[in-house]
C-alpha cells in the first residue's frame, strides 16, 4: 500500500465528465510532463515535508509524443492550501479532487490543445477521450514555458506566438457569446519554469519580454487592418473589431491587464520541477485554489 492520494485515471473515461480540469500547455521542452510527474508523484517519492526527488523511485515519465494528452486525477483540501506532497488520505482532510491535463507542445498538434479552449465545438478527434467534457469544467491554464530557452532569445518569438493564440482563443471564447451569458472566465498562469538554471530569466523579465513579443506579433498579425486605415473608431461592415486583436483594442503597447476586459486573469510566476530552484509550490498552491 502506497499513500497515493493521486490516480491515474487515464483510463476512467466517465470522470472526464465530472472532474473540473486544468489544463498544461506550452511549447515542447518547456517542462509540462516532468511538472505533472512531479505533481502526481510526489508524495510517492519524497515522505511528507521533504522535497521530493524524480530521480527516486518515480522517475519522470517520458514525454509523451502521441496524439493522446496525459491526464492524471489530483487532489487538495477544500481550502486549497494542501502541498502536494501531503498524503491527503492520511491527514483525514476533505480533498478535491481535479484533472491535470497535459497536451502535445509540437507545433502541428497544438490545435489539440487549442480545441479544448472553444466552447462551441466539442473535438471529434478519437484521441481525445476529454473532450466531450463540458468546457465549463475548465477551471484553469498553465502555460509553461523555459525561461533559460528566452533568455537567449531565440525561444522568445516561438513561444509568445503559442502564447498569443492561447490567450487569442480564450479571448474568443469570452468574447464570442455575445447575448448569451458568456462561459467562466479560465485564469492562465505563465510558469516560467527552470528556474534553477542560473541562465534562466527571473520571472519579472519573462513577463516583460512576453509582453512586448506579444505586442509585436499584435502589430503583425493586424498589418492588413491598420494599413486598410481601420481604426478603433472605425466601424467597416464585414469587419469583426479586434477579430484577431489580443487585448485592448487598438492600443499601442500589450500588457496582461488588458485581458482582464476579458475576465482573463493572467500571471506569471518563476518555479522550478527539478534541480536546486524555487521549487513548483507556488503553481500548485495558484492550481489548487482554482480547480
Ligand atoms: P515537455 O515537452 O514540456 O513535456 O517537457 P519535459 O517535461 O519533457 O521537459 C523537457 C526537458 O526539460 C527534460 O529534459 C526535463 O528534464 C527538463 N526540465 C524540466 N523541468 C526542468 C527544470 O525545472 N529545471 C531543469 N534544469 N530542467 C528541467
Amino acid at each position: 500500500f502506497f499513500p497515493v492520494l493521486l490516480h491515474i485515471l487515464v483510463t476512467q473515461k466517465s470522470t472526464y465528465t465530472t472532474l473540473p480540469s486544468v489544463l498544461l500547455v506550452g511549447p515542447s521542452g518547456a517542462g509540462k510532463t516532468a511538472l505533472l510527474t512531479l505533481l502526481e508523484r510526489g508524495p510517492l517519492s519524497a515522505p511528507a515535508g521533504e522535497k521530493p526527488s524524480l530521480t527516486g523511485p518515480a522517475s519522470p515519465a517520458p514525454t509523451h509524443t502521441s496524439q493522446a494528452p496525459a491526464a492524471v486525477e489530483l487532489a487538495v483540501s477544500t481550502d486549497g492550501t494542501s502541498s502536494f506532497r501531503d498524503d491527503l488520505d492520511a491527514t483525514g482532510a476533505t480533498a478535491k479532487r481535479f484533472l491535470l491535463i497535459d497536451t502535445p507542445g509540437h507545433a502541428k498538434l497544438r490545435r489539440l490543445a487549442l480545441s479544448h479552449l472553444s466552447p462551441a465545438k466539442p473535438s471529434t478527434s478519437p484521441t481525445s477521450s476529454y473532450s466531450a467534457t463540458p468546457k465549463s469544467r475548465l477551471k484553469g491554464l498553465v502555460f509553461v514555458l523555459d525561461a533559460a530557452a528566452l533568455a537567449d532569445g531565440d525561444a522568445l518569438p516561438a513561444t509568445a506566438a503559442y502564447l498569443y493564440d492561447v490567450l487569442l482563443a480564450l479571448q474568443k471564447r469570452a468574447s464570442g457569446a455575445k447575448g448569451s451569458k458568456p462561459p467562466p472566465a479560465i485564469p492562465v498562469l505563465i510558469a516560467a519554469n527552470k528556474l534553477d538554471l542560473f541562465t534562466a530569466l527571473p520571472a519579472a523579465l519573462v513577463k516583460s519580454n512576453l509582453e512586448a513579443e506579444l505586442g509585436r506579433i499584435r502589430k503583425t498579425r493586424s498589418r492588413g487592418l491598420l494599413d486598410s486605415g481601420v481604426g478603433a473608431d472605425d466601424d467597416v461592415a464585414g469587419i469583426e473589431e479586434g477579430d484577431d486583436w489580443l487585448g485592448e483594442y487598438g492600443s499601442d503597447k500589450f500588457s496582461f491587464k488588458q485581458m482582464l476586459e476579458f475576465d482573463i486573469e493572467v500571471e506569471v510566476v518563476g518555479g522550478s520541477v527539478l534541480g536546486d530552484g524555487p521549487g513548483a509550490d507556488r503553481w500548485w498552491k495558484w492550481i489548487g485554489q482554482r480547480a
